[in-house]
This record gives C-alpha cells, structure tokens and sequence, in this order.
C-alpha cells in the first residue's frame, strides 16, 4: 500500500517557476510540498542560457523571494557586464550589435537554483528531493499526483497542483482534461511538441579573456535554429544552440562542436564543473506564445510549461518567476476561499487575468509572436537577410521586451535605413551568398512590415484578455479570427499554421 500524504498544494518541479509559487503560496499560508526529482545537491542546476536581466525589480521578480540577497551573493554573479546584444553572421561579414538598455547578467544559474531552494525552504515550504511524479490523482478536478520518492510511491493528495516540472512537463502529460468537470469544455490549452524546440548548452573555460565580455552573442544555424555565446565572465562562457522541433532533428552536441571548432578562443577550454560533473545539459524550451488559459479544475501551469518564455525577447526565467509567484498567489486564495471542496477554472482565473493584463508579461510575449510565425514562414536565407538590411533600432523593436512604435516617421527611417545597408551589401555580392532571391527577400521585408501591424492588433486583442471565465470562449474565437487573418495576409496555407 503506497504511502499517502495531505496537502492543500503540491508543487511540481523545483525550478525558477516551482520555487516562486511554492514560496509565494506558504507566504500566503497554504500548506505546501515541492516535488523535485533531483537530489537536493543537483537541483537547480537547468539546461539554460543564464542571461537574466534586472533580478532586483520586483514587477518582474515578484514575491517573497528575496531577490536583493540572491543577488548580493558573488557566487550567483549578477555584475551587470552585458550592456549590449550582438549579431554575427559570418558568412556574409554582417555584425549588428544593438545596445542593451539597463544592462543584464549571465548568472551561474546552478548557484542561483540552490538560492532559490533555501529561500523557498525558508518560507515554510517542505521540499521532497528524489520524487519524480509519474501520474495525477484525478476525479471532477486534478486531486493530486503520484510519485515515487527514493524509491516508494507516494501519493499526494491535494486541493490544488501547480505543475512547474519545465517544458512539455510530464505532469501535464498525465492529466486527462476532458474528463475534468468544465463546462462547455476546460479552457486550458494543451501545447503541441512541434511549438518547442530543443537546445543544448555547455559552460566553457578560455585559456584567455574572449573579446566580447560585454555582449550576448547570437549566430543563425540551419533551419531556423541559433547559437549563442553569452559570457558569465571574460573568460567563462556559457555556448549553446536551440532548434525548433518542427524541423529535421540535428545532432546537437555534434553541430556546437562543428561550430566552435573553428574559433580560436575555444580551442584549449576545458569545462566548467557542477558537484564534480562537466557544466552541460540539454533540454526542451517552449518557442511559442503563453498558453490561452494556463488553468484546469485544481490544476495551474507555469513557467517554460506554460509558454512563458520567449525565443526573440527571452523572458523564460523571468516569465517561470512572474507565472510561479501568480498561481502561487492566486492558487493560495482560491484554496483559502474554497467552501464547495472543488477548485474550479472560475476559481483559479486570476491567474491568466494577471499574467496577461495586470502583470502584462503573457501579453507582452504572445504580441512579439508574430514575428516567429513570419520569420518561420521566410526561412532561414531570408531571415538572414532582412536582419542584415534592417536598420539596428528596427530590430531592437523585435527583440524588446517592450513596446512596438513604428509609426509613420519610423516607417520612412526603416525605408532610408533598409537602403543605406543595402547598398554594401549589395554591390560587394554578399547578399548573394545566401541561397534566396532578390524578390523573396523584398517580400520578407514587406512581410516584416505587414506583420507589425498585426503586433498593434494583437496587442489590443491580449490586453482585453477577459477577466471572467465566462467570456474567455468568446475572446478566444477572436483571437483565431485574427491568426486566420494574419496567416492568410501571409500566405501561410492552413496544413502550415502554428496555432
Ligand atoms: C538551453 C536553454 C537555454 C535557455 N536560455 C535562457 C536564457 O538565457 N535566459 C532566460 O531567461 N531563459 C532561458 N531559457 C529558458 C529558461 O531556462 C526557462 O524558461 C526556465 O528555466 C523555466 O523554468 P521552469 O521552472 O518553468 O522549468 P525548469 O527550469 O525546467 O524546472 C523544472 C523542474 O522540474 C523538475 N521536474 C520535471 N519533471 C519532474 C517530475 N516529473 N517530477 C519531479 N520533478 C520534475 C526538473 O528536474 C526541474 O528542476 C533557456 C532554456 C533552455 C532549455
């Protein structure tokens, strides 16, 4: 007979999302246990970029956790040395390089989980390492999880589950939401694996301080795939590559190889070490827009499960921070306000309204979404091209986490900045080095324009996300209307479409 055990709130997964909403839900007095399938020595060590940007702000760090004293601790390396983004296309000798307002980090990010998890800790949470949930108790709600803790099932039984196990979490995988009691349907949207991608990612040591201390790299790959080189510190780098899964497989561990092979700052690096073991992981992460409602009977999602991670504007350990303190919160009110013994959607609705209107975070990521689905639609050679002709503030647009501002004047710098760039590019023969047409390019430029229009009208559609459930279906269907309408202006054919 497994063990079982009681709470009001098992969170799933012991990550930047699982300890800001296990954290934020003791803090608001629910009784909670975090699930982490690591032992306590490897958790938070994450498959992850580590650039994370302005870690003390609390609208984008919200919660108990206390940010300032992570970031007070050296081991974490939160020194603000990155102050600009570059873009190298070697192929063609093009380099854009964008400032990078307010500066950012890349954070030893095995220090920072550990942090995370003593904070966590000290909010009253119960932590149970070597647990790997395996299946959901579910009836009219999800009602807890299954697990097998150092080798013994347990079972969780709980009021509510905040799944926080990362992208396509298995946890999510379990759960049987037709079943769950919904009316008309469950609103919450289950994501398909081909809106991920997967990425792999290494932590360098260099014999010498690389040249670009300052600055996060990015390099195009094939099939719409990108490498980065982002330095914790002048000479220790964290290198990776990410492709989506909608793609032919590539060999991941092989193709960074191939890529580094040929620069001479990597030639003698060694790897950087975590509890003994070479610094490299892989994982999958979410290149899609927030999911539509991240909520189902006695069920919330977030983090890089929920779609909260961006591949243009990043975002991913800020959004697994903002949706984790969210369903941390509002999971906790809707346990404490409960009088039926049933979590409902209604019940846990707060959580979409404040990650997409009154945070703003989901509608921030699901408005720069439209350049993905042009971008994919361009291919690569195109994309390559376009960010080559673009003005450099036309690009910070894209790749912002703020506003979209292309107005009439705007419209006539990107025209004059499009043919200032043109001009080298064009009579030294460079933009013939990528396999495309003049014509196909002028398109992905066209198509780059049309597509900011589209911005402005699903910035509007996200920020009137309903703050009801009862009016979400309505909302929902415009939205599809719009994506029909976008897709179509694009030419993208229906069997093509990502949502
Ligand atoms: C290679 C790569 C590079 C990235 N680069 C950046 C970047 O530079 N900057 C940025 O902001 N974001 C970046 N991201 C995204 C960012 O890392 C994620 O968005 C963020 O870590 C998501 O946090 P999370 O808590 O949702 O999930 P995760 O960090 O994945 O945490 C999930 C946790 O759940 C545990 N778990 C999973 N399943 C189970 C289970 N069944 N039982 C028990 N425990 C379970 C896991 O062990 C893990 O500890 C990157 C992602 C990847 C993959």
């Amino acid at each position: 007979m497994p063990v079982s055990e009681a709470y009001d709130i098992a969170v799933v997964g012991g990550g930047v999302a699982g300890c800001f909403a296990a954290a934020t839900a003791a803090d608001q007095g629910a009784d909670v246990v975090q699930l982490e399938r690591k032992s306590a020595e490897e958790a938070g060590h994450i498959a992850c970029g580590d650039a994370m940007k302005s870690p003390t702000d609390p609208k984008k760090y919200p919660g108990p956790i206390d940010m300032s004293a992570i970031a007070a601790d050296e081991d974490v390396l939160i020194n603000g040395n990155i102050d600009q983004i570059e873009w190298w296309d070697e192929a063609i000798d093009v380099k854009k390089v964008l400032p990078y307002e307010g500066h950012s980090n890349v954070i030893d990010r095995y220090e920072f989980g550990q942090r995370l998890l003593e904070q966590t800790a000290a909010c009253g949470v119960e932590q149970h390492f070597n647990t790997v949930v395996n299946g959901v108790l579910q009836g009219a709600q999800v009602e807890g999880v299954r697990a097998v803790r150092d080798g013994e099932p347990v079972g969780y039984t709980t009021k509510l589950v905040i799944d926080a196990g990362g992208s396509l979490s298995s946890v999510m995988a379990n759960v049987d939401f037709v079943s769950l009691d919904a009316e008309p349907e469950t609103s919450f949207e289950e994501p398909n694996y081909q809106q991920f991608g997967a990425a792999y990612r290494e932590v360098l040591d260099t014999q010498a301080p690389v040249p670009y201390d300052n600055a996060l790299v990015g390099k195009p790959l094939e099939e719409m795939g990108y490498i980065w080189y982002f330095p914790r510190t002048a000479t220790q780098i964290n290198v990776g590559l990410g492709l989506q899964m909608n793609k032919e497989p590539v060999e991941l561990v092989d193709r960074l190889k191939e890529d580094i092979k040929g620069r001479p700052e990597y030639q003698e690096a060694d790897f950087d070490t975590v509890n003994g073991m070479p610094n490299k992981l892989g994982a999958a992460l979410g290149l899609r827009r927030p999911l539509d409602s991240m909520v189902a009977p006695g069920y919330i999602t977030v983090g890089c499960n929920a779609g909260t991670t961006h591949p243009i504007s990043g975002k991913g350990i800020r959004g697994a921070a903002v949706t984790g303190f969210s369903a941390g919160k509002h999971g906790a009110a809707a346990v404490h306000d409960d009088e039926d013994g049933f979590i409902s959607e209604a019940d846990l609705w707060d959580h979409n309204h404040y990650v997409y209107v009154r945070h703003g975070l989901g509608t921030h990521i699901a408005v720069k979404e439209p350049y993905n689905v042009a971008a994919s639609h361009a291919g690569m050679e195109n994309v390559r091209a376009a960010v080559a002709l673009l003005p450099e503030d036309a690009i910070a647009d894209v790749v912002s986490s703020d506003g979209n501002s292309l107005g009439v004047r705007s419209a006539v710098r990107l025209v004059s900045g499009v043919v200032q760039n043109a001009l080298p590019l064009v009579s030294d023969g460079r933009l013939e080095r990528l396999a495309t047409t003049k014509r196909a390019v002028g398109r992905t430029l066209l198509d780059f324009v049309r597509t900011r229009r589209y911005v402005e009208k699903y910035e509007r559609l996200y920020n009137n996300y309903p703050a009801n459930r009862n009016d979400f279906f309505e909302w929902r269907d415009a939205r599809d209307a719009l994506d029909d309408a976008f897709n179509d202006e694009l030419g993208i054919s229906a069997n093509q479409r990502k949502y």
